[in-house]
């Protein structure tokens, strides 16, 4: 299906399931060479990276161990970047290599929020791992993003673990909202 209906908004297909797997897939095999032997542990932020956690995850075949820590930042379709509260944040942190997998980066203040946390643990490194990335959204200076889905532009997606009002997390593909977003 090539447009969907989200209680009041339009959404047409941006990127369909399967080039995101292709994606995934490239994007695990660089994981894998790049931290052989270095059983990195893996940090989704909930809610979004599910998804994209799960399948990444499927393709990494590197011993490693998997965390997920929760943000309390968005509401409805705009980015406040007011983050509120974090949860979960594992205690095994101190010299370890950490990758940050997140479902988007959007004007980035979640992002360094969530850097600035666990830097505070002196983990051995940290790089970041998201599906998607709005570059000219991106509005505070962001950590080098080493391992990027796809560069996307400022619209609002929904789909593969995005959602819109709660809903549309568990569509396949990503669609971007048709008209203005508000
Ligand atoms: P940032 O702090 O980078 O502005 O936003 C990060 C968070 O905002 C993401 O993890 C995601 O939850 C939410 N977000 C940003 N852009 C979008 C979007 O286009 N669609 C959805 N559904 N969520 C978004």
């Amino acid at each position: 299906m090539n447009t969907i209906q989200i209680e009041d908004k339009n959404f047409e297909l941006m990127i369909e399931s399967d080039p995101i797997k292709k994606r995934i897939l490239l994007l695990a095999i660089q994981i894998g060479v790049d931290y052989e032997d270095k059983c990195p542990i893996f940090i989704g932020v909930l809610n979004g990276s599910f998804l994209f956690i799960g399948d990444l995850m499927k393709d990494i075949t590197i011993g490693c161990e998997i965390e997920f820590v929760k943000v309390s930042s968005y509401e409805g379709d705009q980015s406040t970047g007011n983050v509120k509260q974090l949860i979960g944040l594992p205690k095994n942190i101190k010299g370890r290599d950490i990758i940050l997998v997140e479902d988007i980066v959007d004007t980035g203040k979640t992002l360094n929020f969530l850097i600035q946390v666990i830097e505070k643990e002196q983990p051995k490194s940290i790089n970041i791992c998201t599906l998607l990335h709005k570059p000219n959204a991106t509005v505070t200076s962001v950590p080098v993003l080493k391992y990027v889905g796809f560069e996307i532009p400022n619209d609002f997606v929904v789909g593969y673990g995005l959602d819109y009002k709660g809903l549309g997390r568990n569509i396949q593909g990503i669609y971007r909202a048709i008209g203005k977003t508000e």
